[in-house]
């Protein structure tokens, strides 16, 4: 008799050596078995007649036969070793043939009987053959005759019939293994028990469509508690950060009304009042904020969010504002600075302030004479505390992880954080990367803004756009020059860059042009960043450091090079850094990914291009685009953000999205974040109801329980 308990070692086929190998692939127990999945299955009921095997080319099917002759032999061609069998039926024979298996001669013998799984081709002699079939013999030996068969991914060395046998045999203490899940919550999460789940996941009874699609109810079982737990979990930590209820009142009364108003420059537009009266309400709540603002560049985030910097101050307390790069910092400080205009006193943190610079700011901080803190990471030191940090608003988040925000936690009592972020992320994404944030979405821009025109150009008509921009710098615009180098990347390979920045500088002998990327130090970025800003400089080459929040009106062109390397998302943002002010703005895209027009304009050129993309003629999509063009041109043609980013992630996936932050937290066996985004949100619905009806206790024990029963390589 076997337990969930009991170790793998005592299952049949198992030995010490083989328990070895299964637990560096986290199966320990019977119990963990059943949670190792198939990932794929083959239905091996209905043989087909060797007679009609042409109707199925390179179709996997089932034959069963008779081996007439087997023998082995090395190929005159490609010089390998071959193993050639020739099956037989009732209707005909066909040959199987197995490449480099020199040793199924001692296997496959004339006169076994096989059955084979596998798709038949026509061998360059124009003879149908099945290459390299899996196989079984079947006398004495039927357990997998007319079956569905689950194929497991390998472990180690064992053979995957022997795999199939070991997880079969755990197969039985199914019904011995508890539910993590309360029948209650089930019900709400609208998915059946575990037991007959599992079950139908090893041996399905039909390989029906939404089977192979993995949305049965036996998948969806699986993904929806795999979602409820990472909700659950997300949400429970939140709950134990704020068991603390706040106990500053905040209040918001006239004379802060007019004040706000008062340093209004414009009037918001509708969704920045929506989401303000969001924010309102959060920080006059007895909870905690933890709010997400989203809003494509340029939407006006930052008024937003000095506004809630406002309030908080003018009710006693201080505000700190993180921004990613020093930079950006000192953009929000100087804007920061003419819009309170001396009523705040404000302060800047960055790495750096010179040690007395530091001392100030350290003593202003706990002293809380500074009332609001613009600043890089380094707010996050240790050294930094605060008197009263009752707000943190942190820009620009997809550089922030989750660490860090619980080390702004830590400054202050409960503070409310609110995190606003350029990057408009998918719906179906925010909810699995932020499940425990509020969102606030400003989804349109202030009035007035003109559209960028953005085209995409091959690098043969780079001469025509330099052309472009010499009559555009006469007429006073400055232009922007990107190129895709990874800043975030250890070792950053400048060469293309410096080579760039000399070509350019060349073309422009009589323009000031200026290079900028992350290995500078940040005093060298800031100079260069206020010159640009002050209009002495008209082209600055650079990688994507100036990709995030940086505004200079003035700047009316982003030319970006191999903007086939980029995301759709990065693009976006790189485009935000133009049209900010009165002059018509561009964004070219130069990229060399085949394009239509290329590819159509006749016999030569054709060529060429083909033979320097190094692809066949063939590589494009239906009308001669390739998949980066097609890309591209999608891109050229919208406008809205989150539009691109729906985009973006429908053709790279979410990866984009995700960046090295969460990408280990987010995977899922079945569950697919974007395809299954509205069982994510039932998920949430349900883990939310859980905190409320049943408690944060209660919540944290099931938790644990579902933590407790999945196997610990689901999250490898
Ligand atoms: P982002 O959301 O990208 O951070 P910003 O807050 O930098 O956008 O705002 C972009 C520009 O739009 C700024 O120059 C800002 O002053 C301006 N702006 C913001 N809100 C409005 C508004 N309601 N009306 C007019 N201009 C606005
Ligand atoms: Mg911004």
């Amino acid at each position: 008799m076997i337990s969930p308990d009991t170790p793998v070692q005592f299952l049949k086929g198992v030995g010490a050596s083989r328990a070895k190998v299964l637990a560096e692939h986290g199966l320990n127990t019977a119990g963990d078995l059943p949670w190792f999945f198939p990932y794929r299955y083959e239905d091996r009921r209905h043989p087909t007649r060797i007679a009609d095997l042409g109707r199925h080319l390179d179709d996997p099917v089932l034959v069963r036969g008779r081996v007439i002759s087997a023998h082995a032999k090395v190929s005159p061609v490609k010089r390998m070793k071959i193993f050639e069998a020739l099956l037989e039926d009732e209707s005909g024979g066909v040959k199987l043939v197995w490449f480099n298996q020199a040793f199924l001669s001692d296997q496959i013998k004339r006169g076994d009987r096989l059955a084979v799984f596998g798709a038949p081709k026509f061998s360059s002699y124009g003879h149908l053959q099945i290459e390299g079939p899996d196989w079984e013999k079947f006398e004495g030996d039927e357990e997998e005759e007319g079956s569905i068969v689950p194929i497991y991914s390998k472990i180690g060395n064992i053979p995957p019939k022997a795999l199939r046998r070991i997880v079969a045999q755990s197969l039985e203490i199914i019904p011995a293994i508890d539910d993590p899940l309360p029948e209650n919550i089930r019900e709400r999460l609208h998915v059946g028990p575990l037991a007959p789940a599992l079950e139908q996941l090893h041996r399905p009874p039909e390989l029906t469509e939404e089977f192979l699609y993995r949305r049965s109810p036996a998948h969806r079982r699986i993904i929806l508690q795999e979602f409820f737990t990472f909700q659950l979990a997300l949400r429970v930590r939140r709950a134990t950060e704020e068991v603390k209820k706040k106990n500053r009142k905040i209040r918001i009364d006239d004379s802060i009304r007019d004040e706000v108003r008062k340093i209004l420059p414009f009037k918001l537009t509708r969704a920045q009042k929506r989401v303000l009266k969001e924010i309102a309400d959060d920080l006059q709540s007895s909870r905690p904020m933890y709010r997400l603002l989203q809003g494509d560049v340029g939407s006006g985030k930052t008024i937003v969010g000095l506004i809630a910097a406002m309030i908080a101050i003018r009710n006693g307390h201080q505000v700190a504002l993180l921004a990613p790069t020093e930079i950006l910092v000192e953009q929000h400080f100087q804007r920061i600075s003419q819009l309170l205009d001396h009523s705040v006193v404000l302060a800047k943190a960055t790495g750096s302030a010179t040690p007395s610079e530091r001392r100030t700011l350290i003593a202003g901080l706990r002293d809380g004479y500074i009332q609001l803190v613009v600043g890089t990471h380094a707010l996050l030191e240790e050294k930094i505390e605060f008197k009263s940090l009752g707000l943190a608003i942190v820009d620009e988040q997809h550089r922030f992880g989750v660490e860090q925000r619980q080390k702004l936690f830590a400054k202050g009592e409960t503070p409310d954080i609110l995190v606003m972020t350029a990057t408009p992320i998918p719906r179906s994404l925010a909810l699995a990367m932020y499940g425990d944030l509020e969102l606030s979405v400003i989804d349109e821009l202030p009035p007035g803004r003109l559209a960028i025109k953005t085209a995409v150009r091959a690098s043969s008509q780079l001469e025509r756009i330099y052309k472009f921009l010499d009559a555009e710098i006469d007429a006073g615009a400055q232009i922007y020059v990107v190129y895709p180098i990874i800043e975030e990347s250890e070792k950053l390979n400048l060469k293309p860059l410096k080579l760039g920045f000399e070509a350019i500088r060349k073309r422009f002998p009589h323009r000031e042009v200026a290079m900028m990327h992350g290995r500078m130090s940040a005093a060298d970025k800031e100079a260069t960043m206020q010159r640009f800003k002050a209009g002495e400089i008209h082209i600055l080459v650079s990688t994507t450091v100036i990709e995030v929040g940086i505004d200079v009106p003035n700047a009316s062109i982003m030319l970006i090079m191999d903007a086939d390397r980029f995301g759709l998302s990065q693009l976006h943002q790189l485009r935000g850094r133009v049209g900010r002010g009165a002059r018509k703005s561009y964004a070219i895209l130069v990229s060399d990914m085949e394009s239509g027009r290329l590819a159509r304009s006749g016999g030569a050129s054709r060529a060429a291009t083909s033979q320097s993309s190094g692809g066949t003629p063939d590589d494009g999509g239906r009308d001669g685009r390739s998949p980066e063009k097609e890309r591209l041109d999608l891109f050229a043609e919208t406008r809205d953000g989150f539009e691109v980013a729906e985009r973006d992630l429908q053709l790279r996936g979410p990866g984009e999205f995700l960046g090295t932050r969460q990408s280990g937290v987010l995977r899922f066996r079945f569950g697919n974040i974007v395809r299954d985004h509205e069982l994510m949100e039932r998920a949430r619905d349900t883990a939310i109801d859980v905190i409320d009806h049943d408690g944060v206790a209660r919540a944290d024990e099931i938790v644990r329980r579902l933590l407790g029963a999945e196997m610990e390589t689901a999250r490898d």
